[in-house]
């Protein structure tokens, strides 16, 4: 079994300044449609593991209503919280990296936080190095657990081993961290902490870069999210086609999961990349993970091999995804699903 996984070596960044012990945490957060995305919620969670905490800040930058009552509003009533920032821009309209960068500055020029924490997704991993070079920090990404304020375990080789990083440089500590890692806790509490709006009059008008907004497309769709599924149904490149790959579809829709791919199947045109499970794709860990047709390549087990229980349908006996999953069967997916669809009752 992969799945037994080594810790390996210390590395250390070098620096003459030590982190101070008073930790006040800045989370980097998303929101959509007036609610904070569960991700920036589970780097909340993280954020609980510094030792010696003080404070969270949550940071959050958009324009017009929705934000400034709904997102602001639910991240102040969250119980590990306490204080909400907005950004309130144009600028801030879409989640573009580079003006986020300078605000991430801009709000730790005043704050002096010493950490700042967000998630590890595409919206992380766009903005932590750019906003680590502006403070002229190491950041350390996908961190998978934390002791105490400065060491942290982050997934390395694709996820065949983990590797335990001590920061000790200077302040802020950045981290990116893997949701699936830091599950959202369902607490309580009864007061709301303030929400105060960031002074953008310093904010430098060029900092919007060389990127724009060109759209945004996102499948209307009633499957649950990829990232946050309890169940997940992947297909690989053996689906052959876009129109096979509905079978996959269809039978995530009678599980109530949410559907991946593998690269191989979303570089085929099959499905669109935000599918894609995998070191380059999301990372999952469900209660059910089941892969149809699926090889089991190195980078796409990086992305699912914390699943809870992993299924694997494929009609190579020697494939390697048989080495991490807990029920395999050698057959020829075309005669499965089809089967496995008819026995499972309608939803
Ligand atoms: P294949 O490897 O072609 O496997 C198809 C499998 O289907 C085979 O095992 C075959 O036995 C089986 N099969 C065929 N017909 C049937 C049938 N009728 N019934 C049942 N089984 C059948 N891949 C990812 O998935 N995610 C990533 O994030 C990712 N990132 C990458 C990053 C880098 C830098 C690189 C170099 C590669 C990355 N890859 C990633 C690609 C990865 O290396 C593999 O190429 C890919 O995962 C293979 O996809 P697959 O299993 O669908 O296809």
């Amino acid at each position: 079994m992969l799945r037994a996984i080594k810790t390996t070596s210390l590395l250390r960044f070098s620096s003459l300044t030590f982190i101070s012990r008073s930790i006040s945490t800045l989370i980097l957060a998303e929101h959509d449609g007036g609610t904070i995305k569960s991700q920036s919620i589970s780097a909340v969670e993280a954020a609980k593991y510094l030792d010696d905490q003080t404070s969270i800040s949550l940071l959050l930058a958009g324009s017009g209503p929705p934000l400034q009552q709904a997102a602001a509003h639910a991240a102040s009533c969250h119980p590990s919280i306490s204080q909400v920032l907005v950004a309130d821009s144009d600028k801030f309209t879409y989640p573009l990296a580079e003006p986020w960068a300078k605000l991430v500055q801009l709000v730790q020029q005043k704050g002096q936080y010493s950490h700042i924490i967000t998630a590890s997704n595409s919206f992380g991993k766009n903005l932590l190095p750019r906003a680590a070079a502006l403070l002229d920090v190491s950041p350390i990404t996908d961190v998978i657990n934390i002791s105490g304020s400065s060491q942290f375990v982050r997934p390395i080789y694709a996820g065949n081993a983990l590797c335990t990083v001590r920061y000790i440089g200077s302040n802020p500590c950045m981290l990116s961290v893997r949701s699936t890692s830091f599950p959202v806790s369902a607490d309580s509490k009864s007061n709301e902490a303030p929400i105060s709006q960031v002074d953008l009059s310093t904010f430098d008008e060029d900092s919007v870069g060389k990127s724009r907004y060109v759209s945004h497309t996102a499948q209307d769709t009633e499957r649950p999210d990829l990232g946050n599924a309890r169940v997940v149904v992947t297909g690989g490149r053996a689906l052959k086609s876009a129109e096979n790959f509905k079978m996959i579809e269809k039978l995530a829709e009678k599980l109530g999961a949410a559907v991946g791919a593998t690269r191989a199947a979303v570089d085929a045109g099959f499905v669109s990349n935000d599918l894609q499970v995998g070191q380059t794709g999301k990372i999952v860990a469900p209660e059910l993970y089941m892969a149809f047709g699926v090889s089991g390549a190195i980078q796409h087990l990086a992305g699912m091999r914390d699943s809870k229980v992993i299924v694997a349908v494929n009609k190579d006996s020697d494939a390697p995804i048989f080495q991490v999953a807990d029920y395999g069967l050698v057959g020829d997916l075309f005669e499965v699903i089809p089967e496995l669809s008819e026995k499972l009752p309608e939803k």
